[in-house]
């Protein structure tokens, strides 16, 4: 078969090198097979393999089922990722399985038919693999096959696209039972290749690792390509356009001035990380006449809505409606939401159950805007970023339902059993405890480097989400780098900032808002120092430390407050001073009094901005050396010259006038940003915190 709706990257010569090693290549399968989003998605199905193995308890022979384990994305997955466990004792726990209703008390007995100790934790499928007579199986939630399984004639069409060789389950959440009913079906039906699980998924089998892979990639295949072939033969997608898409342009524009505002509203219960996309899918279905129909009759596969919520919130904007004026903007969104978290807690209170975990956040996680794009909304960036992909997983599913049949979500109540699931509770209650920063955005001037780095890594460390900025841009390459390597690429972003450029200021907070929804935490950090006696001091100079400094800061700060304005959740705005604000000292006229300068405007800030509850505060260094630009010129030299001593006894000249006698690193200074920022100083604005070393001249009066 020719694939054109899957990628086929089996490669014989690298599958040979395992040296039919069953795991390893179940490993190498399951990798190829999550690589592709059409195939399955991310964290979405598992795969195993039944071997041989020897019974370290009897030194017996038995046989033994390698499953991918609980959590964890196919893609990616190690042998770490896996489960092993005794194929014989998983099956006897049907002699002891007491019904249906009692079916989640079975899951903890998995862990007594554990193999290999190595085992990650056996999940709720380990069942439907280990009761299927196969020795390769293949669960994957491929977006052609859910299409069919959420489609009202998908029984009918899977029969007449099969003729009979992969079957139909009807939905029923997976679990013990569902294993008992897949075994049943195949011994009713000998000689299938598949399942199709209505609602959900697929599941295909071969005799080999190889055999498997193609008959999952053949099955695939052969619905997407059906699928193609309606969608062609009716020629409008989702009844067509209703309305008409800005441009790219247009859009981001309005999405990144709108996201904040969204993020606020979206954070009423906890702090949220948003992500927006305009990807061409998510358009041809917000812009379509079907949106409203279809965007609230909910998603269908369980991992879909697990990620998403029961529905998207769907904006009842105009596409060309002016987003500059806040105020009309909130008051047409905040009802919206008002009538989401309505529908949500209506939704919780029909479905629960007497022992069903409390209400959780009654917020849309998908926010739909017509003719802009798709904003998402979670704990962190990643999980915002993932719930995107999956609202697209569910955009394709209604897309291939709609063209072949009629897409028919999952019925609510089952919705509802799978979002509280007591056993999705015990998974929620085991995660740990998220770290001070989780959920917040930090733009740090001048991080390419020294201090600034320092401070953007403390908070990514902490779990904050941060933008890196520098206006040297060779600087930023490295700390690019440096950051993807340390972080991965979904918490931060880089770009060039000339902090006395507004137009610069404005695209990267831009920028930021299209990547995570806004802006909390700004720390002005860009600075640079020019020592010079008076009569040698140009113009020039003075005019740079002033523009990058006073000017500088006052500008990021103005646009930072916008955003945070749009939040309408407060924030932090540090700033980076110097002791040379308080204490005079030598050849220091410009660099000295322009400190001074953002020492009182801090103060201003401070006192303007307290009733939208953003704080201003000052963290005063001194002397800190490592990594630090303004010390590898000439400002070293002029220093020491100032000082009487040469260039290299610096530091401990520097550490000898402090009253603890200690040198000051950039770690020093992040350390005092966090703290202003980590939520222990929250009632504490227009302060300054000295991290000299203890310079007694300095002391704030
Ligand atoms: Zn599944």
């Amino acid at each position: 078969m020719k694939f054109a709706h899957v990628n086929f990257l089996w490669d014989e010569k690298e599958a040979s090198k395992l040296n039919g090693d069953e795991v390893a290549l179940l490993v190498y399968r399951s990798n190829l097979l999550g690589s592709d989003l059409r195939i399955t998605n991310y964290g979405g199905g598992n795969t195993s393999c039944k071997t041989a193995g020897i019974d370290p308890l009897t030194g017996g022979k038995t046989e033994v089922m390698w499953v991918k384990g609980s959590g964890g994305d196919l893609g990616t997955m190690t042998k770490s990722g896996l489960a092993a466990l005794y194929v014989d004792r998983l099956r006897n726990l049907k002699n002891i399985y007491r019904g249906i209703e009692h079916e989640d008390e079975m899951v903890q007995l998995f862990d007594h038919c554990i193999f290999d100790l190595n085992s990650k934790a056996p999940s709720i499928d380990t069942p439907l693999h280990g009761f299927l007579p196969f020795n390769h199986i293949d669960h994957m939630h491929p977006d052609a096959v859910i299409a069919i399984a959420a489609s009202k004639d998908g029984k009918r069409i899977t029969r007449e696209l099969f003729g009979g060789s992969v079957g139909w389950i009807e939905w029923q959440r997976p679990g013990f039972d569902l294993a008992l009913k897949l075994r049943h079906y195949v011994d009713e039906n000998p000689g299938i290749r598949g399942m199709i699980l209505a609602s959900h998924g697929l599941f295909t089998w071969g005799d080999t690792s190889y055999e498997c892979y193609i008959n999952t990639l053949e099955v695939i295949e052969q619905c997407a390509g059906y699928i193609d072939e309606k969608v062609a033969a009716k020629r409008v997608v989702f009844g067509g356009a209703k309305v008409n898409s800005l441009s790219q342009e247009e859009r981001l524009n309005k999405a990144a001035r709108l996201a904040p505002i969204l993020r606020g509203y979206c954070s009423s219960h906890a702090r949220m990380v948003g992500h927006f996309t305009d990807e061409g899918k998510v358009l041809e279905f917000v812009d379509s006449k079907d949106l409203d129909r279809l965007a609230k009759m909910g998603t269908s596969c369980p991992d879909h809505f697990l990620r998403t919520k029961i529905s998207p919130l769907v904006l009842n904007l105009k596409a060309d409606d002016n987003i500059d004026d806040i105020e009309a903007v909130k008051e047409k969104v905040a009802p919206q939401f008002e009538t989401y978290r309505k529908m949500y807690s209506e939704y919780y209170n029909e479905c629960k159950h007497p022992d069903s975990p409390a209400m959780r956040d009654p917020n849309p996680v998908v926010i739909l805007y017509p003719g802009i794009g798709m904003f998402t909304f979670a704990k962190d960036k990643q999980t915002a970023r993932v719930a995107a992909e999956f609202y697209v997983n569910a955009i394709n599913v209604m897309r291939g339902a709609e063209a072949i049949s009629e897409y028919v979500a999952l019925p609510r109540q089952e919705a509802f059993n799978i979002e509280y699931w007591l056993l999705e509770e015990a998974k929620l209650a085991r995660r740990s405890k998220p770290k001070a920063l989780s959920g917040r955005v930090a733009l740090v001037t001048g991080s390419a480097g020294g201090i600034g780095k320092a401070i953007a890594k403390k908070f990514t460390d902490e779990s904050a989400c941060v933008v890196i900025c520098d206006n040297d841009k060779e600087r930023l390459e490295g700390a690019k780098v440096e950051f993807s390597k340390k972080y991965g690429k979904d918490v931060f972003i880089a770009g060039t900032l000339d902090v006395t450029n507004g137009s610069d200021i404005h695209k990267l907070f831009d920028e930021a808002s299209l990547a995570f929804g806004g802006v909390d935490i700004v720390v002005n950090c860009a600075g640079l120092s020019i020592s010079k006696p008076l009569e040698e001091h140009t113009e020039k100079d003075w005019d740079l430390e002033y523009d990058v400094m006073v000017k500088g800061q006052f500008l990021v700060t103005q646009k930072g407050v916008e955003v945070m304005r749009r939040q309408n959740f407060g924030g932090d705005i540090l700033n980076i001073v110097s002791k040379n604000a308080l204490v005079s000292g030598p050849n220091n006229a410009a660099y000295g009094s322009a400190k001074a300068a953002q020492l009182h405007l801090s103060r201003l800030n401070a006192a303007e901005l307290g009733k939208d509850k953003i704080r201003v505060n000052v963290v005063n260094p001194d002397a800190v050396i490592t990594d630090s630009k303004i010390w590898s010129g000439a400002w070293a030299e002029g220093r020491a010259k100032a000082y009487g001593v040469r260039v290299e006894e610096l530091p401990a000249f520097y550490a000898k006038r402090t009253l603890l006698n200690e040198i000051i690193n950039p770690d020093d200074i992040a350390n005092a940003c966090f703290a202003f920022v980590s939520g222990l100083l929250d009632k504490s604005t227009g302060n300054v915190l000295n991290v000299d070393g203890g310079v007694a001249a300095a002391f704030v009066r």
